[in-house]
């Protein structure tokens, strides 16, 4: 996995500065979360809520009975700031839209999204933004099955194989996962790949950067993993091993 530490504390500044066009040049993060105004007062709830929440948004949506709203309802609320109640790491696949599947609102929900739901450094930081200034209490990476990132890593591992352009940097980004699966379960080895890249980069999230650790530590924030599942539109947590 490349390396997820930030380089210095106000390198990390900068990058989320470009990132999202934040303020934050001159403001240490602490200070700058205090000033954080809460256009959506319902979404200030603690991390074992937020989760409850989100997955009864998933229940919702796999019963096909969605919250009635209209897209007019918050945007004006929402012009000049944001407290999303989650943040997700989910897979760019156009099949798993996090804000549909767990039923979400604008200005709910915090994603980051690549191929493969893996931890880059520019996700990270997105993450770390997400949490320590926006305060959103929860993190989920979530995964899902057939995922084209996970049967291209599984190519790439078994027959040697590699990508053309920039594709097998998802191939070998994921191989950590991919070894895990055939060691733990070489029969079935996509489902339990899936399910192991969620898990590496959960702990990842938790452990590989200071501010999260901290935010994990002081119980201010969760991280946990999921898959999605594209039959039946089911989010099923995954539990740590
Ligand atoms: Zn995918």
């Amino acid at each position: 996995m490349r390396n997820i530490q930030p380089t210095t504390r106000r390198g990390f500044l900068k990058s989320v500065t470009y990132v999202l066009g934040a303020a934050l040049s001159t403001t240490t993060l602490s200070s700058y979360a205090t000033d954080v105004a809460y256009p959506k007062p319902e979404n200030v709830i603690s991390p074992e809520d937020a989760l409850q929440r989100l997955m009864e948004g998933n229940g919702r949506y796999v019963a096909n009975t969605p919250q009635p709203s209209t897209y007019a309802s918050t945007r004006a609320a929402l012009v000049t700031g944001q407290n999303p109640y989650a943040c997700i790491l989910g897979c760019s696949d156009s099949r798993v839209n996090p804000d549909l599947c767990f039923d979400a609102g604008r200005g709910d929900l915090f994603v980051a999204r690549v191929a493969g739901n893996f931890v880059t450094p520019e996700i990270l930081a997105s993450l770390e933004y997400g949490t320590a200034v926006l305060q959103s209490p929860l993190i989920v990476v979530l995964g899902h099955n057939s995922c084209g990132a996970i049967k291209a890593s599984i190519k790439a591992v078994k027959n040697d194989e590699d990508f053309p352009g920039h594709i097998q940097l998802l191939a070998s980004s994921l191989a950590p996962a991919i070894d895990a699966a055939i060691k733990k379960d070489p029969k079935n080895v996509e489902d339990t790949a899936v399910r192991e890249n969620v898990r590496i980069n959960v702990e990842a999230l938790k452990n590989s950067t200071p501010i999260l650790r901290r935010l994990v530590q002081s119980k201010k924030i969760l991280v946990v993993g999921g898959v999605y599942d594209l039959n039946t539109g089911r989010v099923d947590l995954v539990t740590p091993t």
